[in-house]
């Protein structure tokens, strides 16, 4: 085999613009500070199944507001905390906060967690173990538990990301390759690290409607990953016409505002109970073994 360049084209910023008001100055203390006192928050955004519309479980992201009110973006305080080495502790507050809440608000179902992996902690050959033994503590099969690396690191060292993901697999969690078609992935990586579902960069997503290269590239992505057993989430629907236009193409999971916005936790659980019928959750083991 020899190395295929790139699949999809790279079209779009890989960012949405941080808002202006969002870059305030804080430092390292202040965050470290909050950490301290376990200030961060996470909110949960759900993911259906598009065919049925089937709740399959949610994505945690994490929230900070500072001591003076000011809410900062994760697309601001996660590089920061991880150019300062504070994202092993807030990656672990993240993921017990996130297991808690959902193994108290929904004991008895088989719900999806998709957790985000930042790039850096790729090389932390300890990060399995302790996502592992967050497991076993709030008694959630790690194949419930999907963790989500954006395409542009995952693919950057394919010599690490091998490891990485097979150490992960091993342990029997599902990865996701967030923010896809955005980086540059290769045929030949995608087929052969054993990654379990693909997501849909956002940008393209929301531009469906209005661009026709928008919903060519959707549509490419939908059809490699099912060519390539993968599943795939389309994350930034806002609007029924989307969310009809993904069920077309066999889209399997949907995410974004037109759905519902990120919650906090007694939010989403409030969400769950008016919105969704009983016998339309907990499938979401469906996705967790396909
Ligand atoms: P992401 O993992 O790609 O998460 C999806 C982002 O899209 C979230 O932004 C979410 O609020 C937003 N979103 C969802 N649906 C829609 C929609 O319909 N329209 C629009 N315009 N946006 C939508 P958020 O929460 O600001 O997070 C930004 C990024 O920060 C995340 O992107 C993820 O890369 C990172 N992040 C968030 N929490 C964590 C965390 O706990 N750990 C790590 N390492 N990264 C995190
Ligand atoms: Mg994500
Ligand atoms: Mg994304
Ligand atoms: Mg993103």
């Amino acid at each position: 085999l020899t190395k295929t360049p790139v699949v999809v084209p790279a079209v779009g910023p890989a960012r949405i613009p941080v808002p202006q008001d969002d870059l305030g100055e804080f430092t390292e203390e202040e965050l470290a500070g909050a950490l301290d006192r376990r200030e961060l928050r996470v909110f949960y955004q759900p993911i259906i199944e598009c065919a049925a519309g089937a709740l399959a479980g949610f994505e945690a992201l994490a929230r900070w507001t500072r001591a003076n009110g000011q809410a900062v973006s994760p697309d601001v305080f996660i590089p920061f905390a991880e150019s300062t080495g504070l994202i092993d502790r807030l990656s672990d507050q993240v993921v017990s906060q996130a297991m808690a809440w959902l193994t108290g608000a929904f004991p008895d179902t088989a719900l999806l967690l998709s957790l985000n992996l930042s790039a850096r902690s790729l090389s932390d050959e300890t990060l399995a173990d302790r996502i592992a033994q967050a497991c076993r503590q709030h008694a959630i099969a790690p194949a419930r538990i999907i963790l989500e690396i954006t395409e542009t690191s995952a693919m950057s060292h394919s010599i690490t990301t091998l490891d990485l993901v097979t150490r992960f697999r091993i342990k029997g969690f599902q990865l996701s390759i967030d923010d896809f078609g955005v980086g540059y992935s290769s045929l030949v990586q995608l087929a052969r690290l054993p990654f379990s579902e693909l997501k849909i960069d956002k940008t393209f997503v929301i531009s469906a409607q209005k661009s026709k290269e928008s919903r060519s590239i959707v549509k490419a992505i939908v059809s490699l990953a099912h060519s390539l057993e993968l599943r795939v989430t389309a994350e930034g629907v806002e609007d029924e016409w989307t969310l009809g236009f993904l069920k077309e193409l066999h889209c399997d999971f949907a995410q974004g505002f037109h759905i519902s916005r990120p919650m906090e936790g007694g939010a989403a659980e409030k969400w769950v109970r008016e919105r969704i019928l009983p016998d339309r959750y907990g499938s979401g083991i469906d996705r967790a073994d396909p």
